[in-house]
């Protein structure tokens, strides 16, 4: 496992984006970062901890590492743990050998990043993340073939969805193409811990979190990025059984103008007393709405998505726009991208109609209840990284429950179609350049 071994050498230091409102960094242009750099080539600097950037002439830091996958440092375990029977899993309640740690400061930029033995975090009682929720998170999967070759799907989206939650709360941003190359060793040496068997992968949970020792509201001082795997099953356990929604006007996930569409753990939380309410009276999640017209926006902490069949045949599948009450999913995106290539006739998708239409655009309950009336509501399922496809077969709405049809098998043709060929994808049976591989062949 040549490629787990910490790098010595190091790589020239990258400028950090550190979003601190009032950080002393300064960018520069490519022609003095070069310049810096050969300072440090001749041996300025060490060249086994990220260094600031200095300028060539005066020395005076003028930029603050990035992250830097070539400096990890990796301790393995000395007491692995046993891993429980795949069949016994329970979503994101175990949790592999090792995990990936990396430092931020407003004053050295990003430290070194350590993958190390799973353990609790040392904090200071007075740090950010537990007064003002300075905390976000990001949600992603790796799969494990039979001849060991490890995948990742759309790293990138995630990178660049942690970045823009970072920055909406003044935490460092970084390069997430050096966080990917972090998350892939980690995977890589905890890969025995992805079940092989169908429907099951590795929940990776990315984390930034403020560490700032001071009450203090503001730009937090310090933060730290961790990053902890999961080994799960098939979100639904007994197959894919539809849930059923509670549309809920009592209370909104999000807000324009909010947060709701940034992953941020400030806006978790607040959803549970609504998910209990609905399930006190026999839903399992909410629909989400806003505004006197009840647009719907999300269910649960998924995207959602609703099929209808129009006068001519056509099969419209319509999802919310995305704006600031709409968190951008990996898999909303997936599901668009895919459908709308179907719909243009670049590529057949198995199962989904020949005449379809792809839309994002404002959906309210009227639409709803009158596709009802008319039989012309086809389907609605929601959309996320761990369940992937979750169909929908009743919405409970002003005293009434509005029927949605399902297949015998609990999923509708779409939704089976789009979970399919999303699965297919992530695991590297249909090639696709959405899945990254993490490690060689066989290696
Ligand atoms: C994470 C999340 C989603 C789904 O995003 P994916 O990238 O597809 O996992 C949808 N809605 C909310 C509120 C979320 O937090």
């Amino acid at each position: 496992m040549a490629s787990l071994r910490p790098t010595v050498l190091r790589s020239l230091p990258r400028l950090a984006s550190a979003s601190r409102v009032g950080a002393s960094a300064t960018r520069m242009t490519p022609a003095r970062l070069t310049a810096t750099a050969t300072v440090g080539m001749r041996g300025y600097k060490s060249k086994h901890s990220p260094q600031p950037l200095r300028d060539v002439m005066t020395g005076e830091i003028i930029g603050l590492p990035d992250i830097d996958s070539s400096l990890v440092k990796i301790t393995t375990t000395t007491t692995p743990k046993t891993r429980p029977p795949s069949s016994k899993l329970i979503f994101g309640h175990t949790f592999t050998d090792h995990m990936l740690t990396i430092p931020w400061s407003s004053a050295t930029g990003w430290g070194t990043p350590e993958i190390k033995p799973y353990a609790p975090l040392e904090l200071d009682p007075s740090s950010t993340v537990f007064h003002y929720a300075f905390t976000l998170f990001e949600g992603m999967k790796a799969y494990r073939q039979e001849d060991g070759t490890v995948r990742l799907f759309r790293p990138d989206k995630n990178m660049a969805r942690m970045n823009r939650s970072a920055q909406r709360i003044a935490l460092p941003t970084f390069n997430g193409d050096e966080l990917t190359e972090l998350i892939k060793k980690l995977v890589v040496l905890d890969s025995e811990w992805i079940p092989k068997e169908k429907g099951f992968s590795l929940y990776i949970r990315p984390t930034l979190i403020g560490t700032q020792n001071a009450l203090g509201v503001g730009p937090s001082s310090d933060a730290l990025l961790f990053v902890i795997c999961s080994p799960v099953g098939p979100y639904y356990a007994s197959g894919f059984k539809p849930v059923q929604l509670l549309a809920t006007t009592k209370f909104v996930r999000a807000a324009p103008g909010g947060t709701g569409g940034y992953k941020l753990g400030a806006n978790y939380a607040p959803g549970v007393v609504p998910q209990k309410e609905a399930a006190k009276e026999g839903y399992s999640q909410n629909l989400w709405l806003l505004g006197d017209e009840h647009a719907l926006t999300e269910v649960g902490t998924m995207n959602l998505f609703v099929a209808f069949k129009q006068p001519d045949g056509t099969v419209e599948l319509v999802t919310p726009p995305l704006d600031d009450v709409v968190l951008p999913g990996v898999t909303r995106d997936s599901v668009l991208e895919l459908a709308k290539a179907h719909a243009r006739g670049e590529t057949t998708i198995p199962g989904l109609p020949q005449k379809l239409k792809v839309s994002e655009r404002k959906l309210v309950m009227a639409d709803l209840v009158n596709a009802e009336k008319d039989k012309t509501l086809l389907e609605v399922f929601g959309t996320g990284t761990a369940a992937i496809i979750s169909p929908v077969d009743k919405i409970g709405y002003e005293g009434r429950d509005i029927a949605i049809p399902t297949g015998s098998d609990g999923l509708g043709d779409i939704s089976r179609a789009m979970l399919d060929q999303i699965v297919g994808i992530q695991t590297g049976e249909i090639e696709h350049e959405w899945s990254v591989i993490a490690n060689e062949p066989n290696a």
